[in-house]
């Protein structure tokens, strides 16, 4: 009988198998779909071989990068530019975010990329707070709440309520604070100020430079190599198998086809979303939009690697007409892909919401957002992906182990940490 049957075949499942059949375990991965990798996958558009989903990863805690180079990929880890992204608020001209800082609240607030933004004022009365009492404005629920508190309603109103509408598509007093910013309490109570606070996280993430790193190639080359490696050690991938459920965690896990579908036996551990929880709830859509054009004045990177795009607080478009959530400039971000685009442009947009001609919102919105003409003779390809984001699973049957981003939380920095983890209790209870 087969030790363990993985259910998924997404980053957290190949990894949790690969750790598995490394501790001596005999290990069946079933994947629904024709290929593995899941919200991790490749695209050709233009020529230019492409990340078509995730294409970066956090360097916290070192989980991706240890992982990579286990996999033999240490070398092709590359930092994107430093540059870093801007903000296009919902009114207004957009803005370089500041380097040093966390969801918008500035580590050093009279830095010279905070003071433009916020104004002079209320950069000299967000620094004050450092000399605030440590634990004032400890016990706010909401993110808001704390960054009004300690650093006023300017940094509020500035830099955090966009940045958070971006990245969150929520207003910062509707989030809890200790679910957006996981340890940015405790670490104002400890180093006894917001700003010191962000400082620290920042430090303690151990990052040398970025906080997100990349694979020169893609990052499903990481894919690539850990099935790479599971078809070396013998672990028996199975494609087009979805699972229908579950039985017990230890047991039967039924198998579409055939009439009554098979049944393998072994201690499932799901891996893939859509099997526990609310199974009618596929989550939140998202829609990428990648652009290949030939535009000179891009050279320059107007808006660094990318702007984040906040809508206010009815969910309507900033500036009226751009529909996109977020614009990454691909080529300015990695080097990698510039040396491949040979002097051509890579642009990926995302959307909550698909349309009919894509091609030409993206067209529009891109050019609205980098402030230069993008002439639809200037667009040479155009490629399109579609992701659901799952939501996360708020609890899960006794004996049931779960693996991956519905139980790790969104980010392979997650998956990865969270599947290792998994990997290291059952081999040891095993
Ligand atoms: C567009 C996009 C961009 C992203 N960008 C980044 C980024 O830049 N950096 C970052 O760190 N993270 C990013 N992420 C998030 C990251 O990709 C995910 O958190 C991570 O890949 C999730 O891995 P997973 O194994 O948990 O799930 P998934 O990747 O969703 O894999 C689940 C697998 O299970 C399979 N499956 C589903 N149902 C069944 C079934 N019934 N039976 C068998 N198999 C089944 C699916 O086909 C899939 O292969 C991005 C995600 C998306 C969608």
């Amino acid at each position: 009988m087969t030790d363990f049957v993985i259910v998924g075949g997404g980053v957290g499942g190949l990894v949790l198998a690969r750790r598995l059949v490394l501790g001596g375990a005999d290990v069946i991965v079933l994947e629904a779909s024709d290929r593995l990798g899941g919200s991790v996958a490749s695209h050709t558009v233009g020529g230019i071989q492409l990340d078509a989903g995730a294409e970066s990863f956090a360097t916290r805690r070192g989980t991706v990068a240890t992982l990579a180079r286990s996999l033999k990929l240490g070398d092709d880890i590359v930092e994107p530019n430093p540059a870093g992204a801007w903000l296009q608020p919902a009114t207004g001209p957009a803005f370089r975010l500041p380097l040093n800082s966390m969801l918008g609240i500035p580590g050093s607030p009279l830095a010279a990329d905070v003071t433009p933004i916020i104004g002079g004022r209320a950069a000299t009365r967000a620094y004050l707070e450092t000399l605030l009492p440590g634990p004032y404005a400890a016990k706010s629920k909401t993110l808001g709440e704390l960054v009004r508190r300690r650093m006023g309603e300017a940094v509020l109103d500035q830099l955090v309520r966009p940045i958070v509408r971006g990245v969150h598509s929520a207003d910062p007093d509707d989030l809890d604070l200790d679910k957006v910013a996981p340890g940015l309490r405790a670490a104002m109570i400890d180093t006894g100020s917001l700003a010191r606070a962000v400082r620290s996280l920042q430090e303690s993430s151990g990052r040398a430079g970025s906080s997100v790193a990349g694979i020169r190639g893609g990052i499903f080359r990481i894919v690539e190599a850990l099935a790479a490696d599971l078809d070396r050690f013998g672990v028996d991938v199975r494609l087009n198998s979805r699972v229908e459920n579950v039985a017990d965690g230890r047991a039967l896990v039924g198998v579409e086809g055939g009439s009554s579908g098979t049944h393998i036996q072994g201690r499932a551990i799901v891996a893939a979303p859509g099997i526990l929880g609310d199974v009618s709830n596929r989550g939140h859509r998202v829609v990428l939009a990648t652009l290949v054009v030939d535009q000179p004045l891009l050279d320059a990177a107007p808006r660094g690697t990318g702007l984040l795009v906040a809508k206010d607080g009815s969910g309507i478009p900033a500036d009226g007409g751009i529909r996109a959530k977020a614009l990454t400039h691909v080529t300015a971000k990695w080097e990698w892909v510039a040396e491949r685009a040979e002097g051509k442009h890579v642009l990926r947009l995302s959307y909550d919401d698909d349309s009919a001609d894509l091609a030409e919102v993206a067209r529009a919105d891109a050019e609205a957002l980098l402030g230069v003409p993008i002439p639809t003779s200037s667009v040479l390809a155009f490629g399109r992906s579609e992701w659901y984001r799952p939501p996360r699973l708020t609890h899960t049957p006794d004996g049931i182990h779960v693996v991956g981003e519905t139980i790790a939380g969104t980010g392979l920095a997650n998956v990865v940490g969270q599947a290792d983890e998994l990997a290291g209790n059952l081999l040891r209870d095993s």
